[in-house]
């Protein structure tokens, strides 16, 4: 058994409300700095920054001889206005559910002045493009389709920030639907797992973990959040996780 530190729930600067200086460059620099094991960018309703992120993962293992995984991610805005971190096994089942959610994403623009651009990067940072459709919406997928959606992918979901009054499937739904079959929730890095067990008497059946859902490089968790895993594949974590 291994202790994995984990931050599965980063932001980078395409999610409208991440920093500027959440680049695919630095968010992996700053996770090898602080020797993280086991990161996720899991941005608003769009996986388009992880194919750089991945990049730099891949290119910084074989400069450093560090070893940093990435589990791809997506946190969804379900129709009931929850956030759910969605995890994928690979990178072409993180852009499929890319797809599949920026279809059911209302029409309605981003608004730079008001909301930061949206900005998608290759793996030398360089800007490769902008999402135009505004991420932070609400999607028309329900929780229960989209486990389906991502279940059918390989993957598994997450439901965030359990803890919070707002964007958690707690404050938007009062509960888990039983038959969403999800053995892991996230809860914020400032509330305890006690505290939320109290709280909610029916947490009991679940597994936590703590996510930094960081936009700025400085949120982003210490080697403070682990897990014991047998081995370090992606494979092993999600059905951890799932
Ligand atoms: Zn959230
Ligand atoms: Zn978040």
């Amino acid at each position: 058994m291994d202790k994995v530190a984990i931050d599965l729930h980063i932001h980078s600067l395409l999610s409208p409300c991440g920093e500027e200086e959440m680049t695919p460059n630095n968010i992996v620099n700053m996770a090898l700095i602080k020797e993280l094991d086991f990161i996720a960018v899991t941005d608003h309703n769009t996986a388009k920054n992880l194919p750089a992120v991945m990049a730099v993962a891949k290119e910084m293992a074989k400069e450093t001889e560090k070893g940093l995984c990435i589990l791809p991610g997506i946190e969804v805005t379900t129709k009931e206005e929850a956030h759910i971190l969605a995890y994928l096994p690979t990178l072409e089942a993180a852009m499929e559910l890319d797809q599949i959610i920026y279809q059911h994403l209302p029409d309605v623009m981003n608004e730079k002045a008001l909301f930061g651009p949206q900005t998608i990067m290759d793996e030398n940072d360089q800007i490769i493009g902008e999402v135009d459709k505004l991420l932070i919406s609400a999607t028309d997928i329900g929780v229960d389709q989209l486990f389906k959606i991502v279940t059918d992918l390989g993957g598994i979901l997450v439901p965030a920030h359990i803890d919070r009054k707002s964007y958690s499937l707690i404050s938007s739904l009062g509960f888990i639907p039983l038959e969403l079959d999800v053995k892991t929730c996230e809860v914020s890095k400032k509330e305890t797992f006690e505290n939320v067990k109290k709280n909610f008497r029916f947490f009991k059946d679940y597994q936590f973990i703590h996510g930094s859902d960081a936009h700025q490089l400085e949120d982003m968790a210490e080697r403070e959040f682990f897990l014991e895993l047998p081995d370090m594949r992606r494979q092993t974590l999600i059905h951890y996780l799932g």
